[in-house]
């Protein structure tokens, strides 16, 4: 059994130790603090599971976080569920701040769940995303995408891309290499003619029957959109559901999902930009009292995709609105014609 060990910081006290334990899939998660002595959920599990650099102490290592990012990225069960849990409890807690046996009930059914081993999938995206394998080490994807940059690099090639990064994410690049070093990847971009860093974790070598769209040196600075999301949807959403999408809109959020075989939308959405307007940074105190504090979001559009284990985060909706469009288009179920890629 792989027993991986995160120290989460505790001020100027010792750290509470969380370790999570896996067995195949199943994960067990423990913590020493009281709540986690009586396996409630804590914030300290929470910063594991999130793989939390900033909240974690210095002793818990490199390697340590790396593996908890491939168990636990967004698309895991286990996070999911953390998640949509935590979430509930948070919003349980604020209805219901004097319920105090209902909320430690919850916190308790919650932590459980984890102590009692809850059984995880990891889907590929999770791993793929962070460009390490399973050990933490470059992946072999990358490291033969790696050991093609370094080839070009030394002939003097130019090499065709999707770069799953940058301004327009999902767009085919032509670059010349310039250096390799460890994820780091530095190269000419000829559509522009400057010099820029590519992350190697994000870089696919372009198919040529790829179909991904062109990186748009000339992409206009981003239209000045306002409105809520329902405003700046509601006339995109005919083209969205010409791309295959089941669509749904409100006034903060739009999200796309596929459709079943039979004709009916998934549950689950494959992409989703929400807006909200404050972060609530929730906690239990090691002593049981259950914290909150709202601040303004600096990046109040949050958009999330099936194929990308991280979410991106927007200051602005034009911004929002792009990003959104561009993995509608990417990851769209039907393909459109060229005429109607225009509108997009
Ligand atoms: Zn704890």
């Amino acid at each position: 059994m792989e027993t991986i060990v995160y120290f989460s910081r505790n001020n100027k006290k010792s750290p509470f130790e969380v370790s999570i334990k896996l067995n195949g899939e199943i994960a067990y998660i423990d913590c020493n603090c009281e709540l986690g002595l009586e396996r409630k959920i804590c914030r300290h599990k929470i910063n594991a599971i999130r793989a939390d650099r900033q909240k974690s102490h210095s002793s818990t290592s490199d390697h340590a976080i790396a593996r908890l990012k491939i168990l636990f990225g967004t698309t895991s069960t286990l996070r999911q569920h953390l998640e949509e849990q935590w979430q509930q409890l948070r919003e349980f807690a604020s209805a219901n701040p004097n319920d105090e046996a209902a909320i430690s009930q919850k916190r308790k059914a919650l932590g459980e769940a984890f102590s009692n081993g809850f059984s995880n999938e990891t889907s590929f995206i999770d791993r793929e995303a962070h460009g390490f394998n399973e050990s933490g080490e470059i992946k072999n994807m990358s490291q033969s995408i790696r050991d093609t940059l370094v080839e070009a690099c030394d002939n003097g090639e130019v090499i065709r891309i999707v770069y799953h990064g940058g301004s327009q994410p999902g767009t085919v690049r032509d670059i010349s290499i310039i250096t390799v070093c460890g994820l780091d990847v530095r190269a000419r971009d000829l559509a522009v003619g400057t010099t820029k860093n590519f992350n190697l974790a994000k870089i696919e070598l372009a198919d040529p029957s790829t179909t991904a769209p062109q990186y748009n040196p000339n992409h206009p600075p981003d239209v000045e959109l306002t409105g809520t999301i329902r405003e700046v949807f509601d006339e995109m959403a005919g083209v969205l559901k010409s791309l295959g999408w089941h669509v749904e809109i409100s006034d903060d959020a739009i999200s796309l999902c596929r459709y079943f075989k039979n004709g009916r939308p998934r549950k689950a959405s494959d992409i989703k930009l929400c807006y909200s307007e404050y972060v609530t940074d929730a906690f239990v105190d090691a002593d049981g009292i259950f914290n909150e504090e709202k601040r303004r979001s600096a990046r109040p559009y949050r958009l999330t995709s099936r194929s990308d284990a991280s979410a991106k985060t927007f200051k602005k909706i034009s911004s929002a609105v792009s990003g959104f469009l561009l993995q509608a288009h990417a990851q769209a179920p039907a393909k459109l014609t060229s005429t109607q890629n225009g509108i997009l």
